[in-house]
């Protein structure tokens, strides 16, 4: 370099910085620093839902506990299934779910049964309503129903020991509804974690104040907010912390005595009065990645006490992109949750996207079908990490590889779901 040349920090700008590390080595380091919460507790089922479950939930119950009709129709003996003539049966009765018919059934004879209904003792088969035909007290039935036809078995969905739902499992409204079939009244669930958040910057100020030139509202503590409650965390919003770093550290310190994770968003660039890099340098551990990624390069990740802290950068989409890339996963895993990955599709893209190799790109696109039916993805406007409305419009983000030179309508991408990531 020339002498009378300004030595050039690597910036945000740069498409390639050699001491950036790819996104895939930023998760990792985060997912070996984690560990997870162990502590749980027994919740009510309907409590549990979005919980993630502390044991293996094996059934202890027959589900359904008895043999019984799949059909309405009339329960007999296999035995007296016809070859090819019709066959008159007498009708001795009806049994209903929940009101079972109690004697035994002979050779000859038949039960009205409906959908649900215990099967009575001595028949294996119902004859469906609609090929039976009711003639006085008998009915008359032909060859359409195969031996064992239309009976659901004791235990057909599940089995006394059967496993059920794994450790590890977020509850969806399907597994208490799966738990309650097995007369499970409460649940072991992972005791929740404490997030708390909040935004650095003078610049920044709250809905309801007025703006000043230059200032802006402050729009992370909401998105935070909303991602947080989305993972169904218990929230703790600490506000905006002026760039000060006595009122910075004194966050800090709150923080660590209240939280189990601090995210905050702004001020870890390599600007005058980004304190935060020092602040957490004296009182903790902290790494302070650049990270090959676009929106939001610039990542802190590091323990004050027992408290992990995540400094996520302060344009309003860069903090979207990196809380779902790195943030989420890592809070499901504290969370006890072993599923963490997103949902990743491969579909043609039918924009032309520009990039340039050296970092991962998380574009901001919409999924939907074309006029054929067929999936595609094409991005939103503009691109900016200061551009929120990116965000608001798009259903997914296109994650274009670090190599990538772009894509050319109708190239395949992959692209990351929002539904099942938020
Ligand atoms: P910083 O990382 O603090 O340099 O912030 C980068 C950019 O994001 C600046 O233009 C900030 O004004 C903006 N920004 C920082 N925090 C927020 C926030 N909480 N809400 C909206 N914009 C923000
Ligand atoms: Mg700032």
């Amino acid at each position: 370099m020339a002498e009378n040349e300004i030595k050039k920090d690597p910036s945000c700008m740069d498409d390639y910085d050699p001491n950036s590390i790819i996104p895939e080595k930023a998760l990792e380091n985060i997912f070996n620093a984690i560990i997870p919460n162990s502590e749980t507790e027994s919740l009510p089922v309907r409590k549990a839902l979005g919980r993630v479950l502390a044991n293996d939930i094996k059934s202890e119950i027959n589900v359904p506990t008895g043999r019984n009709s799949a059909m309405d129709g009339y329960a007999i003996k296999s035995s007296d299934l016809p070859e090819h003539e019709i066959k008159k049966l007498n009708l001795i009765g009806t049994c209903l779910a929940g009101k079972p018919f109690r004697d035994s059934v002979n050779a000859g004879e038949c039960v009205r049964i409906m959908t649900g209904a215990i099967m009575p003792e001595g028949t294996d088969t119902v004859v469906i309503q609609e090929q039976a035909i009711v003639v006085g007290d008998c009915i008359d039935i032909g060859n359409d129903t195969k031996p064992g036809g239309n009976v659901r078995q004791a235990g057909e969905d599940l089995a006394i020991g059967d496993l059920v739902l794994e450790k590890g499992m977020r509850l969806t409204p399907a597994d208490i509804g799966l738990l309650a079939s097995l007369g499970y009244s409460e649940v072991p669930v992972f005791k929740n974690i404490k997030v708390a958040f909040f935004s650095t910057g003078d610049e920044l100020r709250s809905v309801g104040e007025e703006l000043e030139d230059g200032a802006i509202y402050d729009s992370n503590r909401y998105t935070l907010y909303g991602m947080l409650a989305r993972l169904g965390v218990e929230i703790i919003d600490m506000g905006v912390v002026r760039d000060d770093k006595e009122l910075l550290e004194r966050a800090f310190i709150e923080a660590a005595g209240e939280a189990d994770v601090l995210v905050t968003s702004g001020g870890v660039s390599v600007g005058d009065a980004d304190y935060i890099k020092e602040i957490l340098e004296k009182q903790g551990t902290v790494d302070f990645w650049k990270v090959a990624m676009k929106p939001g390069r610039p990542l802190t990740f590091g323990k004050l006490d027992s408290t992990y802290f995540f400094g996520l950068p302060g344009n309003p989409v860069s903090v979207m992109v990196t809380f779902y890339q790195f943030v989420q996963p890592a809070l499901k895993k504290l969370m006890g949750e072993t599923v963490y990955s997103p949902i990743m599709m491969k579909v043609p893209c039918i924009s032309k996207l520009k990039k340039r190799p050296g970092r991962v790109e998380y574009q901001r696109g919409v999924l939907e079908q074309d006029e054929n039916g067929r999936m595609i993805v094409r991005k939103t406007g503009k691109q900016g990490s200061g551009i929120l409305r990116s965000m608001a419009d798009a259903n997914c983000f296109i994650v274009l590889p670090l190599e990538s030179e772009g894509v050319t309508p109708d190239e395949m991408v992959d692209v990351q779901l929002f539904h099942g990531i938020i």
